[in-house]
């Protein structure tokens, strides 16, 4: 069948991976000019079925409160009168209780797991390079009460396919030996071993390379602006570049999804939450991370790309608004001093902000529309780049008839 993929970001390059590879006729459109130009351009690149707690959880209300203010909350909050944003925090709210927060992240962790495996069968397949890192992640605590109560919690996780193990500080130094300087600052870490780390952008990059020589097309500079209905079906997306047909079509726009899903009936609950990154570089210094990791004190997420290290941090509620200043990396600069010192040079670090496509649950939309033709992939938030192989072997699943291979409970837009 002839197939359109509305967006390049991860979801959208990894959808066109699986419809290409069952014998669609693929095409890619993005406004971009490249693949992974917006929010797949520079996460942290954890790939952490080992970090997939749903963020609405018991203790968020109150965080996001106290981040109205305090400013060095890694949660923060900016009222908005976007009637969006409030629909949206309403539902984020029905979702803080103890039960609705185990099934979501039950849901998140069946799922990231369910990736890691696609992920690595279209490695072994592909080859594409993406600076990617094995030998697991470390969630590091500062207090011996933090890392009892983070190693209770998360039963969860192994309860559903993840191994968890926690270590003492000595068994993190053993780990990754870049921390040993600075090892009794911390009581320990939990360690999840078959979590892994990798540059999503560039995997996007080469495996959109990989694609073109598969004979996959892509419209790049080409902006969507809508749909031409007719009946039930979706007749042609409309860009300004003009129609494209198409027998299937999946929509994976990331944040900008409910704006262009509104125009055939759909009110996604899709909602930007920010963050931020900066890259800095390793030549010339003695003492990088050998494994990526986070803070759980202050919230920070890194990870070592051959040459470089990736660190990001916070999640604030403030619209579709991407600027940056630079007191917004103030905490991860001081964590990154703090654990790797001479890991890179700081002081020649780039940053950035983008925006995750958040749902309230934090599990993404997948799956058919209203309109026969249309497919809907989208809203994987804080964890696309783990998600992504995964939701889109199961659209593709979706597309061919078959059933996929976990359930998708509480992911459909229409039930
Ligand atoms: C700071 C930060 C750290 C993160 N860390 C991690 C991590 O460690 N691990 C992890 O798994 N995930 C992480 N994430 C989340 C992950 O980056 C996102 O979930 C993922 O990138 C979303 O991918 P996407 O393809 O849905 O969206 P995008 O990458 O935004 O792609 C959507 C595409 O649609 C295009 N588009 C939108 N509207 C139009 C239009 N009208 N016409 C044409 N094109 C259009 C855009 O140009 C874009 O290329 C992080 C995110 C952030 C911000």
């Amino acid at each position: 069948m002839k197939a359109l993929v509305l967006g390049a970001g991860i979801v959208g390059i990894t959808t066109a991976y699986e419809l290409n590879r069952d014998g669609h006729e693929v095409t890619v459109i993005d406004r971009e000019a490249e693949p992974a130009a917006f929010t797949s351009y520079s996460n942290a690149g954890l790939f952490a079925p080992g970090h997939a707690y749903a963020w609405s959880s018991p203790a968020a209300p109150g965080i996001l409160l106290r981040s109205l203010w305090r400013g060095d909350q890694a949660l923060r909050l900016k009222l908005s009168a976007d009637p969006r944003f409030w629909s949206w925090m309403w539902r984020f709210w029905g979702q803080c209780t103890p039960e609705r927060a185990a099934l979501n992240t039950t849901r998140k962790v069946r799922l990231c797991n369910y990736s890691l495996d696609v992920f690595h069968e279209t490695l072994a397949r592909t080859g594409v390079a993406y600076d990617g890192r094995k030998g697991g992640l470390l969630y590091l605590y500062s207090s011996e009460a933090a890392l009892k109560a983070a190693s209770a919690r998360s039963r969860i996780l192994s309860d559903n396919g993840c191994r968890i193990e926690t270590l003492d500080r000595d068994g993190v130094a053993a780990k990754d030996p870049a921390l040993a300087p600075v090892k009794d600052s911390f009581a320990g870490a939990l360690y999840a071993p078959d979590d892994e780390s990798g540059d999503c952008r560039l995997f996007a990059r080469n495996m959109g390379d990989w694609l073109k020589g598969q004979g996959v097309t892509f419209r790049f500079g080409t902006a969507i602006t809508g749909f031409e209905t007719a009946g039930d079906r979706v007749a042609a997306v409309l860009t300004d570049k003009g129609r494209e047909t198409a027998d299937v079509i999946v929509l994976c726009l990331g944040v900008y999804s409910p704006q262009l899903a509104r125009q055939i009936g759909h009110d996604l609950p899709i909602y930007p939450v920010k963050g931020y990154a900066m890259t800095a570089p390793v030549a010339g210094r003695n003492n990088p991370p050998t494994i990526g990791g986070v803070d759980e004190e202050t919230l920070v997420a890194y990870a070592p790309y051959g040459d470089r290290i990736r660190v990001t941090a916070t999640a604030e509620f403030s619209g579709y608004d991407r600027s940056h200043r630079p007191q917004d990396f103030a905490t991860m600069l001081a964590t990154m001093r703090r654990l790797f010192p001479d890991g890179a040079d700081w002081d020649r670090a780039s940053t950035w902000a983008g925006l995750r496509p958040m749902t309230p649950e934090g599990t993404p939309i997948l799956g058919p529309s209203q309109m026969k033709n249309l497919w809907f992939n989208t809203g994987q938030g804080h964890m696309g780049w783990t998600m992504s192989h995964g939701a889109a072997r199961i659209t593709a699943d979706l597309i061919a008839g078959k059933r996929p291979a976990i359930p998708l409970d509480g992911m459909a837009a229409v039930t």
